[in-house]
């Protein structure tokens, strides 16, 4: 697998997963935007993620999503889940990835591998009780990593090459713009439905990313299943 190295904000490399030669998931027309299932070698495709909740937004945004026949990916905190059981069960059911946030947004580079491993296994079990499934990937609050998370983490770890800034501007067309300037064939876009403007802007974003021929899948399927425990990835870029 090709891979590139791009920097964080913190200075240490991450590396960038490309699909390359991947096997194809099910064919679906490559005109046909509002496939459940697209071809994402043929067809350009983008994952949404939203992170910090279930809130109390949430509900709102699963309703968006499907009136779209959108997917998307939720990376949860544990200490949410239990309060907000419905949710979490729509999602996995609506076909959704739910994905681990840590368990109350600790900065994985602060703790020991232990705690890390505890971290994880609590996250973990709180979404498996509700969805059936432990989560297939996680993102470390604010993407800080350090070797000892790196080595510590199970799942393979997913940032994101598209910051919307959601939770510093609060504003929709903002989201739009930086969204519109940014996004490309395999980005994963980050959000964060635990604000209302937020959700707001989540109408906009799909009819504008669907009027460019972007289909909405999930992390996993998006990087179709080529990702690797301890590996940080930002985008499913090939080429
Ligand atoms: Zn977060």
């Amino acid at each position: 697998m090709h891979r590139t190295t791009v920097g964080t904000a913190g200075g240490l490399l991450i590396t960038s997963g490309l699909l390359l030669g991947a096997a194809a998931p099910a064919a679906a027309a490559p005109s046909d935007v509002s496939a459940k299932s697209p071809d994402c070698s043929k067809v350009k495709c983008v994952a949404l993620t939203f992170d910090d909740g279930p809130g109390e937004y949430t509900d709102e945004l699963l309703d968006i999503l499907e009136e779209h026949n959108a997917r998307a990916t939720f990376y949860l905190l544990g200490s949410k889940v239990g309060s907000h059981k419905a949710e979490v069960r729509r999602m996995a059911e609506e076909g959704h990835e739910v994905g681990n946030h840590t368990w109350k947004h600790d900065d994985l580079a602060t703790l020991s591998a232990d705690e890390i491993k505890d971290d994880a296994e609590r996250t973990d079990e709180a979404i498996a009780e509700v969805t059936g499934e432990k989560p297939r990937t996680m993102r470390p609050p604010y993407g800080s990593l350090d070797d000892t998370a790196r080595e510590a983490v199970e799942q393979p770890i997913v940032l994101w090459d598209v910051d919307t800034l959601d939770w510093q501007n609060r504003d929709v067309d903002k989201i739009l713009d930086i969204t519109k300037d940014e996004t490309a064939d395999g980005s994963v876009i980050l959000l964060h439905d635990i604000h209302e403007t937020s959700v707001d802007a989540v109408p906009g974003l799909l009819d504008e990313l669907k009027g460019d021929d972007f289909h909405f899948v999930t992390v996993s399927y998006l990087f179709d299943g080529d990702l690797e425990a301890g590996t940080a990835y930002s985008d499913a870029r090939s080429g």
